[in-house]
């Protein structure tokens, strides 16, 4: 989500350059709120292309690129997509593998399911490589929580929860998801001691008993996590999963490329959609 207020455009962008140090004293070009992975490379791309743009990232965290779900500590928290589709460069797919291939395993294959973490590593990795190329004077970050935003004498204005409020000419909102709604269970509430409301909190499974049973609500890839978590910490008890439709995620299987080679194609004439 991209805020800015409107004159900005045309009244700013020609003297960029000339004004950039003012700029980077006072106020921002670009403030991205939150840091993980889109934050994070927005940023790079912003200081890779547009050349005079000063750019702050603002977030709660000290490091770049994790968010959610690239922070997970354990190695066995896997990314859910190939190695091969997830380079963070449009214009260079294997740019994660490469990466990966070097920095981690060179026998690492475009199908290889990789560590979350070192994902992670990996966009922190391309926001550090477009801030080398050049780029130190126009790039900050501000380790702190934003609490609110005003506009204000055609600037905007990101109010914090610990400095002083940041002067932008423009805000990307980059904040994640937001945690699910509790389930209307009597009993089950944020206050019982029985529930746990959000499967990604800090230290979520520390305080669990070795022997007990578990109920995890849900059982797509975040309970998939959370029992490989489980499994790690040496956990006895049962554990059950609720599911509404009674399925558990799939493996990827090898896909054959569709039509058959030799067949011949015919083309699609028309397609009716009946909702
Ligand atoms: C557990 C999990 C695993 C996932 N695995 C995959 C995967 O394998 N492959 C895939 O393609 N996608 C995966 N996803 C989807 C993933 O969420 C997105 O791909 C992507 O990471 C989302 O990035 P984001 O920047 O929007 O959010 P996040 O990466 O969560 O970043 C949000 C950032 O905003 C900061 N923030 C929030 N509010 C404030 C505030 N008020 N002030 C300052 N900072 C703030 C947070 O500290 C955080 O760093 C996964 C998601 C989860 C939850």
């Amino acid at each position: 989500m991209l805020f800015y207020p409107r004159e900005w455009h045309t009244a700013c962008m020609p003297i960029m350059s000339i004004v950039l140090l003012d700029i980077m004293a006072s106020v921002l070009d670009i403030l991205i709120v939150g840091g993980g992975f889109s934050g994070t490379t927005i940023a790079a791309h912003l200081l890779r292309r547009a050349t005079g743009l000063s750019v702050g990232i603002l977030d709660r965290g000290g490091q770049p690129g994790r968010g959610l779900a690239y922070s997970s500590p354990h190695r066995f928290h896997l990314l859910n997509v190939p190695a091969g589709n997830m380079s963070a460069l449009p214009d260079d797919s294997e740019h994660f593998l490469r990466w990966a291939q070097r920095n981690y395993d060179a026998s690492i294959q475009g199908r290889s399911f990789l560590p979350r973490s070192l994902y992670g590593d990996y966009v922190s990795g391309v926001l550090e490589q477009a801030i080398a190329d050049g780029n130190q004077d126009r790039f900050r970050w501000l380790q702190d929580e934003a609490l609110s935003l005003q506009q204000r004498n055609g600037q905007l204005a990101v109010q914090r929860k610990s400095g002083p409020e940041v002067l932008t000419r423009a805000v990307v909102l980059a904040i994640g998801n937001f945690p699910p709604a509790d389930p209307r269970v009597p009993g089950l509430g944020p206050g019982s001691a029985l529930y746990l409301p959000f499967a990604w909190a800090n230290n979520v499974l520390e305080d669990l008993p070795a022997h007990g049973s578990i109920l995890l609500i849900g059982a797509g890839l975040t309970s998939v996590d959370l029992i490989m978590a489980l499994r790690s910490k040496n956990f006895k008890g049962s554990i059950r999963v609720l599911s509404r439709k009674g399925l558990l995620p799939q493996r990827y299987r090898a896909a054959e490329p569709w039509p058959p080679s030799g067949t011949r194609r015919r083309p699609v004439l028309r397609v009716d959609c009946y909702g």
